[in-house]
């Protein structure tokens, strides 16, 4: 990170904003108030008071921690573009038409038995998920303010002037999907229009600024889109209120002169993950021009360092002057939990270096007001972070250090790995296997959750789980599925699970983010160093594999999952951290190999989603990522057969990266797309093996035989015989086990016919 030349200025006094706050709530009360109606336990009044209560005590957080522009509108029953859909007037028809009530909104955001909601997808490169807009002619924008305008009156009856937060018009347009090949830009007179009556009304209220959301500007922009830009923001700035442009996640970057020329009153930059940009930024500026600085980070938990944040502070002063400076976090606080203090079991220490939401809007306010007492807590605990040994383990950082390039390739190539699996594993041509887990029955959870809280002895609990194991392990052989697994009993997650074996991690007992809706995750702390004090899952892999004379798989979660799905240190590279991972993981595919478990399945569903959102910087990801993979992955000898699995079928652009992982087999997702994704494989080349998931785990329903072996015909058309592998789509934990059993028998029924049909 560049540090730009300090400046001897002095902030006196800058102004200070939040751009949105976690709705949760300190103890998830939405949550519980929407599962509560939800289920018919509690009413459509109740939900709304929960929800108005939450409101009143984030507004008068925000304005007792001395934030100047407090935000309204980023309040949301479920999700804020959905929340958007509804105030432009574009949601879905096929949910009904007209002002768009409670239940209409919940059907739009829920399945339910007579209806598939709209799709979810990931914001951005965060683990929240937002509702896809969907772009078609004929969409009626009729534009609906009452919960923006009445949001907005709330936190007045309070006595709290907000800034009001819109997502842009582009960003909305550009992050929805076109139905059947329409491009959304078509639409963009009508979203104009729309808005520009949004900001008339907010004008009519005498609001001042509005803080409009344009994260899209740090992504490469689309053909058509700095165009559509500039038409928009001609329109939209002709309005007498001022508009924050917010960008963030990723630097402005090519986009900055377009996002200058815009012309809105301000504009707001991420200066945690981008912090060079601030320089350029600044000179770009017109005049007039405000900038908001992001200097607390909006998606991570750690204390930010207010000595660099200063500095960035003050190179802005000095280029623009007091009054042009705003404090900021660099994205909303959405994507952090609510406060520290409900965390009575982290270590002292570590807490000292944790900022949750309330305490980032402290943080905020401290630099905005360059108050001395904290800038000097803040230094101290800055200096006891740098110096914990607690973070530090010197034989991992020896262990990175003498890494060479022998440590991230197998000891040969595919094709000479590949004959010998065959002879030692005794595999029939279309081996069939599973993902890995089998149904979580609600027995399974009770366990679980009785042996966690002491309810339940260790003695009791293992029983359990041998006689689970033991159980689908004779189910499996009765299918007739060829490389069986143990079945998950004993994982929660496919994180926490391993992170609690693991040196350098820590758990929160309430640091829940939305993920989506009312569904919150817990993510593990990678504070420190990791490695691997013991075996993380030989015990029951290997009483799996006692029982049965066919091959056992193991099953472990991938190094670039673990770093995705836990907050992350930063005191450190984050390819550092996942290297490490990597090593650990490494421990344990050498301990199951040394156990006798010759088919080793390290997971990676998150490889796609911790790409980084500019294309120029997609290499240098993926390089890292895939030798995490490969360190842990490479050590084994050659009739050991590794397998991964990814969850999704867009693999198109990071296809040279999947081939690199050099597994030799790969399951995914494709019963959904209809193999579509095999073409891309074809057209690679791609030379392993390969498991196109034959049928669709997130639905009950159980596909015959028939329908499956199409699946398997088409896979064919594009792959040799000995390249393919018969699996489900993805792990089997959300069924129950009758379906289960349908379908795994209809699939292994497919695989004997392909058999039967490639003999003749
Ligand atoms: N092995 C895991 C399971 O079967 C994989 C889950 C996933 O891909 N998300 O549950
Ligand atoms: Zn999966």
């Amino acid at each position: 990170m560049a540090v730009p030349t300090s400046t001897s200025t002095k902030n006196s006094k800058l102004k200070t904003a939040n751009l949105g706050f976690p709705r949760m709530g300190r103890e998830r009360e939405l949550k519980f108030a929407l599962e509560g109606y939800w289920s018919g336990k509690s009413s459509a009044d109740d939900l709304l008071s929960v929800a108005k209560t939450l409101r009143a005590e984030h507004w008068r957080l925000q304005k007792t921690a001395g934030i100047d522009f407090i935000p309204s509108n980023d309040f949301s029953s479920y999700d804020q573009v959905l929340d958007t859909l509804v105030m432009v007037g574009a949601t879905p028809e096929r949910f009904g038409t007209g002002p768009v009530t409670l239940d209409r909104y919940f059907a739009m955001a829920r399945n339910s038995r007579e209806q598939t909601a709209m799709e979810m997808t990931k914001w951005f490169d965060t683990n929240y998920h937002y509702l896809v807009p969907e772009w078609s002619a004929g969409i009626p924008f009729k534009v609906d303010t009452a919960k923006l305008l009445g949001e907005l009156r709330e936190a007045r009856a309070l006595g709290i002037e907000t800034r009001p937060v819109l997502i842009g018009p582009l960003t909305l347009l550009l992050l929805g999907k076109g139905v059947d090949g329409f491009d959304p830009l078509a639409l963009l007179p009508n979203v104009i229009a729309a808005y520009e009556d949004v900001l008339a009304q907010l004008h009519a209220e005498k609001v001042e600024w509005v803080q409009i959301d344009e994260p899209i500007l740090a992504t490469d922009l689309r053909e058509g889109a700095a165009d559509a830009f500039r038409t928009a923001y001609a329109a939209l700035t002709k309005t007498p209120i001022r508009l924050m442009l917010t960008t963030y996640f990723d630097a402005i970057g090519d986009n900055l002169s377009l996002a200058v020329e815009l012309g809105t009153a301000g504009i707001h930059i991420d200066a945690v993950r981008a912090p060079e940009q601030l320089t350029s930024v600044a000179a770009a500026l017109k005049p007039t021009q405000l900038l908001s600085v992001g200097v607390v980070e909006g998606r991570n938990i750690w204390l930010t360092d207010f000595s660099y944040a200063s500095s960035l502070l003050s190179a802005a002063v000095a280029a623009l002057g007091e009054d042009r400076v705003i404090v900021a976090p660099s994205s909303s606080l959405l994507h952090v939990p609510h406060d520290l203090r409900s965390e009575t079991k982290l270590p002292a220490r570590l807490r000292g270096w944790l900022r949750f939401a309330e305490e980032k809007l402290a943080e905020i306010a401290a630099l905005g007001s360059a108050d001395a007492d904290a800038a000097t807590a803040n230094a101290a605990a800055i200096a006891d972070r740098a110096a914990a040994e607690t973070t530090v383990n010197p034989a991992v950082r020896l262990q990175l250090g003498l890494l060479n390039s022998s440590d991230f390739a197998r000891a040969s190539v595919y094709a000479d790995r590949t004959p010998i699996q065959r002879a030692e594993l005794g595999l029939p041509l279309f081996p069939t296997t599973t993902i890995g887990s089998f149904p979580q029955t609600a027995e399974v959870r009770k366990h679980r959750a009785a042996h966690k809280h002491g309810h339940e002895t260790t003695e009791v609990y293992e029983a359990f789980l041998r006689t689970s194991i033991e159980d689908c392990i004779r189910q499996q052989e009765s299918i007739g599925l060829d490389v069986l697994v143990h079945g998950e009993f004993e994982r929660n997650d496919m994180v926490e699970y391993f992170a609690e074996f693991l040196d350098g991690f820590a758990f929160t007992e309430n640091g829940w983010v939305q993920s989506y809706g009312s569904r919150c995750v817990k993510p593990p702390v990678i504070y420190g160093d990791v490695a691997r004090p013991k075996s993380m899952t030989v015990k029951w892999t290997e009483y799996a594999r006692s029982l049965t004379s066919r091959p056992m798989k193991g099953m472990l979660t991938g190094p670039i999952t673990i770093l995705q799905w836990s907050f992350v240190r930063n005191d450190i590279p984050r390819k550092a951290t996942a290297w490490q991972i990597g090593l650990a993981l490494r421990d344990e595919v050498r301990d199951l190999e040394a156990a006798g478990i010759r088919v080793i399945q390290v997971d990676e569903p998150a490889l796609r989603e911790g790409l980084p959102l500019r294309r120029a910087n997609w290499d240098v990801y993926l390089d890292w990522a895939v030798k995490a993979f490969k360190l842990a992955t490479s050590s084994v000898g050659n009739g050991t057969q590794i397998h991964t699995h990814m969850c999704y079928c867009e693999f198109d652009d990071i296809l040279p990266a999947i081939a690199a992982l050099d597994a030799d087999v790969i399951s995914m997702e494709t019963a959904r797309s209809q193999m579509e994704l095999l073409e891309a494989f074809r057209a690679h080349g791609y030379p392993n093996e390969i498991g196109p998931g034959v049928y669709d785990i997130h639905s009950p329903r159980v596909p015959d035989t028939a329908e499956m072996k199409k699946l398997l015909d088409l896979a064919l058309q594009v792959l040799k015989p000995e390249q393919i592998w018969v699996n489900p789509d993805c792990g089997l934990k959300t069924r129950g086990w009758p379906e289960t059993v349908e379908a795994l028998t209809n699939m292994c029924q497919a695989a004997s016919q392909l058999r039967a049909s490639s003999a003749a």
